[in-house]
């Protein structure tokens, strides 16, 4: 099941539900990293050094940036995303540091990070925590730090429920008052039912001030 209130602006998700969600595998689980991040990763776009993935689920993007060399924490709410993501990093050998917490009030220091990676976190928060959740991903990226953000957008039909579509226009009103906004393109969304993936945007940001 795709989570059913995730299209409604005003609701914030429970951690129960999230945690339900992980009792079978979720539609997003999709068991090798977005083609999305690849790309990104192949073409040198991430700054060398640490990355963040927020809302990591069960570690395949992380495991995928760890793999290429970098030094990457995966955060998600739920324990048993983050239980299934450390498995995989240890049947893997691979080191990501994949712990417990909350994109709406991070346990980092500021500027600790040089990129953060977002795979279909932000377009599950009410409008209310958009603004929240854009200050602590500024705050924990060091000055010229990197955004990556894949969200489904509003060319994707929406009869199948489904998570917020996002609008150009809300990323940028989100996000410029603290990053420059490199691009917003169009980009696929894998998941587990739709054969080519779902329509999205990818977002590149540069964060300039806190
Ligand atoms: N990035 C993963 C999971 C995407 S689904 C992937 O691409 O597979 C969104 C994830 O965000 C879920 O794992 C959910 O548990 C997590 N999440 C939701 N709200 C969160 C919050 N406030 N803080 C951290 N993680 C959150």
């Amino acid at each position: 099941m795709f989570l059913s209130p995730l299209s409604m602006s005003g609701v914030r998700l429970t951690l129960s539900s999230w945690e339900d969600a992980y009792k079978t595998v979720p539609p997003w689980d999709v068991g090798r990293p977005q083609p999305a991040f690849v790309e990104l990763v192949r073409n040198g776009e991430l700054v060398r050094g640490k990355v963040l993935d927020v809302g990591c689920g069960t570690g395949e993007n992380a495991l995928y940036i760890a793999e290429k060399g970098f030094s990457v924490t995966g955060v998600d709410l739920t324990n048993r995303a983050i239980v299934a993501a450390r498995l995989k990093a240890v049947e893997r050998k691979l080191k990501v540091d994949f712990r417990e917490g909350n994109a709406l009030s991070l346990d980092f220091k500021d500027g600790v990070f040089n990129n953060v990676i977002d795979s279909g976190l932000f377009h599950t928060f009410p409008d209310a925590d958009r603004p929240v959740y854009a200050r602590e991903v500024a705050r924990v990226l060091a000055r010229r730090g990197k955004y990556f953000m894949l969200c489904f957008s509003e060319k994707e039909p929406t009869n199948w429920g489904g998570p917020r579509r996002v609008t150009k226009q809300e990323i940028e009103s989100t996000f410029s008052p603290m990053f420059n906004i490199n691009y917003i393109r169009d980009a696929l969304f894998a998941t587990r039912f739709h054969s080519n993936g779902g329509k999205a945007y990818l977002t590149s940001a540069i964060r300039i001030s806190a």
